[in-house]
C-alpha cells in the first residue's frame, strides 16, 4: 500500500470519521468487531469496538509510516538525541499532527479517538523518538482553548503542518509534583512582560518554536496557584536559552531539555489566556494528557507481549495477556468517555497509575523471557523496557496519582 495515497485523502477520511463518531460511541454495544485479545495478535487491524472501518484504513497508513519513515532512523536519532525536522513536516503533510484541533482553526477536524491512533501506532513500532503527542495533543489543545484569534492563526496552521514544533515547560529544578513550588517569575513592564527562571525536563525543548512557559506573575497571590500566568515564548526571542538535550535513561531519540529565560521579553499578546489562570487551564488539560500516556502505555505493553510470545512460558505469558486485555478494556472505556466529554481527574488518574504500572511489570517480565538477550540493545525488548520506565514519572508521579484518587474515596 502507498501511503502517500491515503494523504490525499485523510481529511475527506477524517470528516467521516468526525460525523459518524457519536454512531460509534453508540455502535460499540452492538459492534461484531471483536477486541484484540480475542484475536490472534494484539496488534491486528480490525479489532476493537470503539473503533470502525474507517479507523482501520487510516490505522493502516499510520502504521505504514511508522514502519516507513520513524523505525529505520531511530537508532540516528537515538545518538543525535533527538529526531529530524523533516519528519514533523512529513508527519504534518499526512495530516498526523494537530488531528482533533478543529478544521476552524487550522487543525485536521477528527476526533481523539482519532488521535489515539498515532499514538498507539508509535507505540507499536517501538518508538519513542517523535514528541507527537506532546505537541498535538497537549500544547495545540491550549491554544484550540484559550487562544486569542490572533494567537489561534500565528501557530495552529503551522504546528498542523509541522513547521512550528510546540512545547511545555511546567517542571523546575524544584518544582515537579508541587508547581506552588514554581519560582520562575513574569514581571509586567510597561504593557510587556519580563520572564526570569529556569524550567528543566521539557519534551521538545530542544526542537521546540515555541514553548508554553509556566511562571509566577503575581508573586502577591494568596498562594502560588492564584498567581500563575502561561505564556507562549517563541524559540527566537533573545532572552529564552536552550540548555543542552539531557542524556536519559531511555527515550532517548526524544529530545529533553532544560530552558533558561534571562530577562526574556514578551508582548502582553503572548499571555496565552487571561492573568492569574494558568493553573486552572493546566488542571483542565490533565485528564487528556493521563488518558495520552495510558494509551501509550497499553498499547506498548501489547507490543512488549507480542515481541515475547515465541519465548513460550505459557503460564506467565497467560498472566500477562490477561493483565493487558483488562487494562485494554478499561482505557477503551476511557477513550468513549473522553469522547463524551466525561473523563474526570480520578478516571484519568486510575488509568494512567494502573496501566503505566503494568506496562513496566510487562517490561519487566518480557525482559526476563527473553533471557541475556533481553539485556541486549540489538533486541527491542531491551529498549522498551528503559522506554516504558519514565511513563509513571511524567504527567503526575503514580504516587500523586494515588494521592489523587485517594481524595475520591476520603473527600
Ligand atoms: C522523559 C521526561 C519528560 C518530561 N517532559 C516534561 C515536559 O514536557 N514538561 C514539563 O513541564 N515536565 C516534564 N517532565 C517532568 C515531569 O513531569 C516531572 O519529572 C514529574 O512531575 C515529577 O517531578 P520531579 O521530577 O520534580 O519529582 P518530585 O516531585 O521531586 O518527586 C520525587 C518523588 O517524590 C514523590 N512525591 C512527590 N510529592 C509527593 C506527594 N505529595 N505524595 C507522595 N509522593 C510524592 C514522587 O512521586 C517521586 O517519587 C518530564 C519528565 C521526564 C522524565
Amino acid at each position: 500500500m502507498n501511503y502517500l495515497k491515503f494523504s490525499k485523502s485523510t481529511s475527506i477520511l477524517y470528516t467521516k470519521i468526525h460525523q459518524t463518531s457519536i454512531k460509534t460511541q453508540l455502535k460499540c454495544f452492538y459492534s461484531s468487531r471483536r477486541e484484540p485479545f480475542q484475536s490472534d495478535s494484539f496488534l491486528d487491524i480490525g479489532t476493537r469496538q470503539i473503533y470502525e472501518e474507517e479507523h482501520d484504513i487510516f490505522r493502516q497508513m499510520v502504521r505504514k509510516f511508522f514502519k516507513d519513515e520513524v523505525k529505520p532512523n531511530e537508532d540516528k536519532w537515538a545518538k543525535a538525541g533527538q529526531v529530524d525536522r523533516e519528519l514533523w513536516l512529513k508527519a504534518g503533510k499526512l495530516g498526523l499532527l494537530g488531528i482533533d484541533t478543529p478544521i476552524e482553526l487550522g487543525g485536521s477536524g477528527a476526533d481523539f479517538l482519532m488521535a489515539s491512533i498515532v499514538m498507539e501506532e508509535q507505540a507499536y513500532a517501538n518508538s519513542s523518538g517523535p514528541g507527537f503527542h506532546v505537541h498535538s495533543h497537549i500544547v495545540m489543545p491550549y491554544l484550540a482553548r484559550i487562544g486569542s484569534p490572533e494567537q489561534k492563526a500565528k501557530y495552529i496552521p503551522g504546528m498542523t503542518s509541522g513547521k512550528i514544533i510546540g512545547s511545555i515547560a511546567m517542571s523546575e529544578p524544584g518544582a515537579g509534583s508541587d508547581l506552588q513550588g514554581i519560582r520562575t517569575n513574569a514581571r509586567k513592564d510597561g504593557s510587556d512582560y519580563v520572564i526570569n527562571g529556569q524550567k528543566t525536563f521539557i519534551t521538545n525543548g530542544f526542537m521546540c518554536d515555541v514553548v508554553i512557559t509556566v511562571a509566577v506573575m503575581d508573586p502577591g497571590a494568596k498562594s502560588v496557584a492564584h498567581g500563575i500566568g502561561l505564556f507562549l515564548v517563541d524559540a527566537d526571542n533573545p532572552g529564552l536559552k536552550k540548555g543542552k538535550k539531557l542524556e536519559k535513561m531511555g527515550m532517548k531519540a526524544q529530545d529533553t531539555s532544560e530552558l533558561f529565560y534571562e530577562d526574556c521579553r514578551v508582548p502582553s499578546s503572548a499571555l496565552l489566556g487571561k492573568e492569574n489562570n494558568g493553573f486552572y487551564y493546566l488542571m483542565q488539560e490533565l485528564p487528556q494528557e493521563r488518558l495520552i500516556i495510558s494509551v501509550v502505555g497499553v498499547a506498548h505493553a501489547e507490543f512488549m507481549f507480542e515481541e515475547t510470545r515465541k519465548y513460550t512460558v505459557r503460564h506467565k505469558l497467560a498472566e500477562i495477556k490477561s493483565e493487558i486485555a483488562v487494562a485494554r478494556t478499561f482505557v477503551d472505556r476511557c477513550l468513549l468517555l473522553h469522547s463524551q466529554k466525561k473523563l474526570d481527574m480520578t478516571t484519568a488518574a486510575i488509568a494512567k497509575y494502573w496501566t503505566t504500572d503494568m506496562q513496566n511489570r510487562v517490561a519487566n517480565q518480557c525482559v526476563q523471557l527473553h533471557g541475556g538477550w533481553g539485556y541486549m540493545l540489538e533486541y527491542p525488548i531491551c529498549r522498551a523496557f528503559v522506554d516504558a520506565r519514565a511513563q509513571s514519572l511524567y504527567g503526575g508521579t503514580n504516587e500523586i496519582m494515588k494521592e489523587l484518587i485517594s481524595r475520591s474515596i476520603f473527600p
